[in-house]
């Protein structure tokens, strides 16, 4: 039997990407390979807890969402994955799947939408970005940069402008580090290189305290 490590399945608000707002049943996947300076999900590092296909399914239906997002921690370091969002694609949910950005998206089913990150300088990965990621991205596909500083952005232009981002993506968001970077500051690079990205604040982290779980 097919099972994935898990840490979570529940309900909220989509707080990100151009979902957001939408009610959305979140399926928060065990581990990660990478260790971003700022991550705010470090409690999915763990092993988590084994679950079948059909038992994580069964959560999906019972929260009663049409769309749901496969999270983690690092979704793709388990392959069964692959196996879980092709058979919510089956049933008609909308999925999308947030990664990292370190591990090849390849394989994943092309009715997903794939939320890929680049890490920026200020994660302290920027080394672990598996960039043929970027050369494979559908036209529903959104990429995302979390910035902490002026470096990061300007290393975000670079790669938007290198790999044709606005273009080819559905969208670019540019999130800023929640208490790291002010939203006003990163919204006047914004204007002042008039970028056709979209501001994407963690709305999650406005609604509750910043360090809820689960919401
Ligand atoms: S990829 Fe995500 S879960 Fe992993 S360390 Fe970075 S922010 Fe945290």
């Amino acid at each position: 039997m097919k099972t994935i490590n898990l840490v979570e399945v529940f309900s909220s608000v989509q707080g990100e990407t151009s979902l957001t707002g939408q009610m959305t049943t979140f399926v928060r996947l065990a581990r990660c390979n990478l260790r971003c300076s700022w991550c705010d999900t470090s409690y999915s590092f763990g092993k988590g807890t084994p679950c079948s296909l059909n038992e994580i399914i069964e959560k999906v239906k019972q929260n009663g969402c049409r769309y749901v997002c496969v999270t983690g921690g690092e979704p793709l370091l388990q392959p069964t994955v692959l196996d879980l969002i092709k058979e919510l694609c089956d049933q008609d949910y909308c999925v999308s799947l947030e990664t990292g950005g370190s591990l090849s998206t390849e394989k994943v089913d092309s009715r997903a939408r794939v939320i890929l990150d680049v890490k920026c300088p200020g994660s302290g990965m920027q080394d672990k970005n598996y960039w043929p990621n970027l050369l494979r991205l559908n036209a529903h596909d959104e990429v995302k940069f979390v910035i902490q500083h002026k470096e990061d952005f300007d290393f975000a232009v670079n790669v938007c402008k290198k790999y044709e981002l606005f273009n080819r993506s559905k969208e670019v968001l540019f999130s800023p580090v929640f208490n790291l970077l002010e939203p006003k500051q990163l919204v006047e690079w914004i204007l002042k290189d008039q970028l056709p990205c979209r501001l994407n604040l963690q709305c999650h982290k406005y609604i509750w305290a910043p360090d809820t779980k689960g919401v």
